[in-house]
């Protein structure tokens, strides 16, 4: 989950938080910032997570700091959770979400060497958000589709393993750089290129700039005791 910072408040007040959407998406780019689907400019604006929930909290309906993007499919698992109520969670605005999660095939997890207590947070993130339906060894529940949304991320995921393997393959792989940062930017699913591709400075590099995917926090990106991929 790639860690993010959406800044301070563009401006003093919004009268809706749907104003506050394009400067949302300058900020941390047209992701969601759970599952980090990406929102093609087509489909119109993301849509606006509330991290304090509008039914409980309606006076932060329009606080800049209470405003995320989420997906429908992790803000519909999400509905009206309330940090103030609810045992922690890792947020990617807040913690360093990199560290906490594990990649593979597609697939998300707690990181397998945290100590008991963040394994415990890190899977009610994924709980929360919905995206322990996906976990090969949790039998899907109802809401949402999962089959699609799994084919999907699936498809994100061997994707980017393909572009891994003909990276490694190429005689000037440098060459592919550009290329696979735009497959990258268009598909979304950051954690799972940079999974991939950690080892690869040349994309590494381009991942983690904030040029390419606006708001990445980039000191959270270095090597630490847990190791990705
Ligand atoms: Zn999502």
């Amino acid at each position: 989950m790639r860690p993010i910072r959406r800044g301070e408040s563009p401006q003093e007040n919004y009268n809706s938080y749907l104003d506050a959407r394009m400067d949302l998406r300058d900020r941390i780019g047209p992701y969601c910032v759970y599952c980090e689907c990406y929102f093609a400019p087509s489909a119109g604006f993301p849509r606006v997570d509330h991290i304090h929930p509008q039914s409980r909290h309606p006076e932060r309906i329009n606080d800049w700091q209470n405003l995320l993007f989420a997906c429908d499919s992790c803000n519909g698992a999400k509905k009206a959770f309330d940090p103030a109520q609810e045992l922690p969670v890792f947020w990617p605005h807040l913690d360093n979400t990199w560290r906490v999660f594990f990649y593979r095939n597609g697939f998300v997890m707690p990181h397998p060497d945290l100590e008991e207590e963040e394994h415990a947070q890190a899977s009610r993130t994924l709980a929360m958000v919905g995206l322990d339906r996906f976990d090969p060894s949790n039998p899907p529940k109802p809401g949402g589709n999962p089959a699609e949304i799994l084919t999907a991320r699936l498809d994100a995921w061997n994707l980017a393993a393909r572009m891994k393997t003909k990276y490694d393959k190429a005689d000037h792989p440098e060459q592919l750089a550009n290329d696979i940062l735009e497959l990258a930017k268009k598909t979304g699913h950051w954690s799972y290129w940079m999974t991939l591709f950690q080892k690869c400075d040349p994309i590494r590099e381009r991942l983690m700039s904030t040029a390419h995917f606006p708001g990445t926090r980039r000191e959270c990106l270095e090597p630490g005791p847990l190791t990705q991929g």
